[in-house]
Formats: C-alpha cells, sequence, structure tokens
C-alpha cells in the first residue's frame, strides 16, 4: 500500500462529521489566499492576492490523485481545500472534472467566495457536488474588519457572485458563517448578516467559532449556547459545527511528516490527533516532542493546541 507521506498535494482522508472520510486536495502553496482573515487557522496570510493561476503543476495534481485512486485506500468525497483558497488554482474546475469522471467519490469545494463573481469561475465551481461559500460580514466595512480581503475585493461584488452562483448551481450550497466576539457576534451584526444569507438561499447555513487557535490573539470562541441562539436568526435555522468531533480514525501511519503536514493544516490537541490518526495519544505526544521547533503550542479554553510555526 502507498503511504501518505508520499504526496505532495493530497492529504488525509480526514475523519469529518459531516463528510465521512475526506481526502483533501491541496492546490495552492501555504496560505496563500485572497483575504487574510482574523480567524484563520492557518495563521497570518502570506501571500494576499487575486491573482489565478496555475499555482502548483496541474498535470502533478491529476497524477496523485489517480494513483491515490489505484493503490490506496477510498474516502467518501474529494474536498479542495488545505492551505489557502483554491479558486485561486486555473486548474481547480479540472481536478473536480476528474473526480467525477474518475471515481464514484463526490466532490466538495471549500471557498471563501471571493472570486465569485468571475463567471469562469462559478462555471468551474458548479462541477463540485457540494459547494461550501464563507460569508462573516455584511457590508465592506465589516468585510475588512473580519476578513481582511486583498484591496481589490468589494462585498457587494461578492455577494452579487453568491447569488448569480445559487441561481445557476443545481448542487448543494452551504454557507459557513464564522462569529468573532466584537466584530459581527452583536445580534444586531448577525441578523444583518442573516438577512444578506436570506437573499443568497443557501440549503445549509453553519456557524463556527475559534474553538482552534486563530490568527489574531484577540479572537476568542463564542460560548455554545449564544452561538446556538444565534442559529435562529438564519434561515434555514443555523446549524452550529463549532465544537471538534472525533470521528472515524483514518490514517494507519503515523511518522513526522505526516503528522507536521496534518497539524499545518489542521491545529489541534494531542488528543484530537489521536483520533484523527488512529493511534494512541502517548505516541502522539512523543512524536510531537520530536517535531520540537517545527511546531508552535498556543493555549485555547485550557487546552494546548498544536500548529506549525511560523
Ligand atoms: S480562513 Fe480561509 S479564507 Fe480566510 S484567510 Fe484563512 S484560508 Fe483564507
Amino acid at each position: 500500500m502507498t503511504e501518505p507521506l508520499s504526496y505532495k498535494y493530497l492529504f488525509g482522508p480526514v475523519p469529518s462529521r459531516r463528510l465521512g472520510r475526506s481526502l483533501g486536495v491541496d492546490l495552492v502553496p501555504f496560505k496563500t489566499c485572497s483575504t487574510d482573515c482574523v480567524f484563520c487557522q492557518l495563521g497570518s496570510v502570506d501571500h494576499c492576492t487575486t491573482t489565478r493561476r496555475e499555482y502548483v503543476p496541474l498535470v502533478d495534481v491529476l497524477g496523485e490523485l489517480e494513483r491515490w485512486m489505484a493503490v490506496d485506500g477510498r474516502a467518501d468525497y474529494v474536498t479542495l481545500s488545505g492551505s489557502g483558497e483554491p479558486t485561486l488554482h486555473t486548474g481547480f474546475g479540472e481536478v473536480l472534472r476528474f473526480v467525477k469522471r474518475r471515481s464514484d467519490m463526490r466532490s466538495v469545494l471549500l471557498t471563501n467566495s471571493t472570486l465569485l463573481h468571475l463567471p469562469e469561475v462559478r462555471r468551474d465551481a458548479a462541477e463540485a457536488d457540494i459547494i461550501k461559500v464563507s460569508l462573516s460580514a455584511w457590508d465592506q466595512v465589516s468585510f475588512e474588519k473580519v476578513n481582511r480581503p486583498h484591496p481589490e475585493l468589494n462585498f457587494d461584488r461578492m455577494v452579487d457572485g453568491l447569488r448569480a452562483l445559487r441561481a445557476e448551481y443545481c448542487g448543494t450550497l452551504w454557507m459557513e458563517t464564522f462569529i468573532v466576539p466584537g466584530l459581527n457576534a452583536h445580534p444586531e451584526e448577525v441578523r444583518k448578516m442573516a438577512a444578506v444569507a436570506a437573499g443568497i438561499q443557501p440549503d445549509r447555513i453553519q456557524l463556527n467559532t475559534a474553538v482552534r487557535p486563530p490568527a489574531e490573539e484577540f479572537v476568542q470562541a463564542v460560548p455554545p449556547e449564544y452561538l446556538q441562539k444565534l442559529a435562529g436568526f438564519f434561515t434555514p435555522p443555523a446549524e452550529v459545527i463549532a465544537s471538534f468531533q472525533p470521528g472515524e480514525k483514518a490514517f494507519t501511519l503515523l511518522d513526522e511528516t505526516t503528522l507536521s503536514r496534518l497539524i499545518a493544516r489542521h491545529p489541534a490537541t494531542a488528543e484530537q490527533l489521536a483520533h484523527m490518526t488512529g493511534h494512541s495519544e502517548a505516541a502522539v505526544q512523543n512524536l510531537l516532542a520530536q517535531l520540537g521547533e517545527a511546531l508552535s503550542k498556543s493555549e485555547r479554553n485550557g487546552e494546548i493546541y498544536y500548529k506549525a510555526a511560523d
């Protein structure tokens, strides 16, 4: 069996409460994004850009997928996500078409919504079985505070793109709203976001908050009961997805490369890493100690989270 560490652009499959086993595909270099969200769990974005190009060779990504499908395990979903914004890659639609053509796995596109005003991005996004978009603001000012977009990006144009996507797309549209106390958590602010969301008509709305260490220290998590109250402001009522739930054990191999790649994309506690990899917490702790300076630690709600050192 081919080992997970031989893949450069694929990660996982990681267990997901909603998507079962999800194979991640990473199409841009680490922290390459069109926004620099205050809540980003990858830390501060290195390359804030709206330039679309072939950031990593498409042929290599498709080659890895082909090899993974042929010799490795299987997954319920293939998810375009990872180290930044996948729609920045000009070939993301080709990856989705490849998955559809060559497998019976379903596909998910996670996007920050900022490039959906481009018809070619919407056309390619529509190849996904599920598109999960983000909306955590209600106007340009709040967009700039919460998501810190590239200067070329405009909130109203992004919402127009989201509405156009809904009109054109026959698949399942999910929306994630990230709640940040002090920026968009006041009931009046949430009602404004809910009004924008209602105009987009997603099939499902998910509320999240900073349970993992975010880019900015000032970003705190909203208590679960408050998040639950805010969920009722949305139509359809939102679902709270903030709490980490251990899922199916996915990895069979545990080594420094696998663990450090996983942590780079999913900052997590040792206990969570043990659940995700299917190994004991002691084994994970042992490996974390070996990774030493390649890791940074931060405390969140009394728990130690590990992430890649800057
Ligand atoms: S949270 Fe997502 S959209 Fe926001 S900066 Fe991080 S990678 Fe980009």
